[in-house]
């Protein structure tokens, strides 16, 4: 594992949501809005702490926007649909990028890609501070219907997997902070599950206990996490224990039994069972806090900087020779976004439309 940073206190433990605990005292209730209502077609956030304990959690389900992603892709007529194994892959991705972002207190763009040395060479999510995010993949090759991790982005041990903070208001010259971990474990050993190379991440990078269990198909993507927060330093719980030894990775009893009453969640209970349900059935022993969830306008939802606006800009700086002689081999120019897979397309009306708007907005030369 190695960091490129800013060299200062730069890392997801250090941005670790202190507001967190501001709500505590505030008891469960069911909330009058959303619960309910769309609960099915509108991706969602619920965060939730266990009363007393050193203990947090987080469930996401990405649905409208995971299928926006999808779409956009499938719509794509140069790259296609993506292949069942990378849907896969980069839903857990989008999954687990959310949960971090919500975990954190940090006003920038948060980055989870994965460097694959197989058949998909790239896989890349983008979560925004205000949960909006996109994702894509770059395929290369064949790839069979039941790909595993390795098979798809580790073939030679080589793939990586990296988490970029990328602040708003970056100064110029200031680098993003980046974590890289590699795709296998402690003994060289292949990781086949993306939320063991994120867990792995957690604990080499972040040293926080965390328990991950992600899934998606191709309706949702969807996440749940388990962390164990630091006793010590700013953030802490007041009030608790104050023995170091609860501090360190693996050994705090309230932890692990919760870790282990998560990882019972299975693949197809996270896909299919609404937040509700699943957190009581895991949890039902325990006491949790929760917190209002975030879905809709507040919530994770789809969102890309491309527009047709920008292609046309993009098409005027090209200029009307080039475009017209591009349009003289095509009816069509076709230009698809790198980032969602949309596509624009402009015939030769359109882009005539375009130099002629360009032409009349040119400003009148100043009178004398
Ligand atoms: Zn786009």
């Amino acid at each position: 594992m190695f960091q490129v940073g800013w060299g200062q206190s730069t890392s997801l433990r250090e941005w670790s949501d202190p507001q967190c605990f501001k709500l505590v005292g505030v008891r469960a209730h069911r909330f009058a809005s959303g619960l309910t209502r769309n609960v099915l077609y509108m991706s969602e956030i619920h965060k939730f702490i266990f009363e007393g304990l050193p203990v947090r959690g987080a469930v996401v389900r990405l649905t409208d926007a995971w299928v926006e992603i999808l779409h956009r892709r499938a719509s794509n007529t140069t790259h296609g649909a993506y292949p069942p194994p990378v849907q896969a892959l980069l839903g857990e991705m989008a999954a687990a990028a959310v949960l971090m972002q919500s975990n954190i207190k940090f006003n920038g763009a948060l980055v989870v890609q994965v460097f694959g040395d197989g058949p998909v060479k790239l896989a890349v999510v983008e979560v925004q501070s205000d949960f909006s995010l996109r994702a894509t993949a770059t395929v290369n090759g064949a790839l069979s219907p039941d790909a595993s991790l390795s098979q798809m982005v580790n073939v030679g041990n080589e793939g990586r997997c990296a988490i970029t903070l990328d602040p708003k208001d970056r100064q110029p010259g200031q680098q993003p902070y980046q974590g890289v971990v590699p795709l296998f474990g402690d003994a060289r050993e292949k990781l086949e599950k993306f939320s063991d190379v994120l867990q792995h991440y957690m604990l080499q990078s972040e040293q926080l206990d965390t328990t991950l269990v992600l899934a998606a198909d191709d309706k949702v993507a969807a996440g749940l996490l388990i962390q164990r927060l630091p006793m010590a330093g700013k953030g802490n719980l007041a009030g608790q224990s104050q023995a170091s030894d609860e501090d360190q990775i693996g050994v705090n009893e309230h932890y692990k039994r919760i870790a282990m009453l998560a990882s019972s969640l299975k693949r197809e209970e996270l896909l299919t069972l609404d937040v509700e349900t699943i957190l009581h059935r895991l949890f039902w022993e325990e006491s949790l806090l929760r917190f209002e969830p975030l879905q809709g306008e507040s919530g994770p939802r789809f969102a890309c900087s491309c527009s047709r606006e920008r292609v046309s800009r993009m098409l005027l700086s090209l200029g009307q020779a080039e475009v017209d002689s591009i349009l003289q081999e095509r009816d069509v120019i076709e230009v698809g976004c790198d980032f969602c897979g949309l596509q624009y397309r402009f015939d030769a009306v359109d882009a005539a439309q375009i130099f002629r708007a360009a032409h009349l907005a040119v400003p009148p030369a100043p009178l004398q």
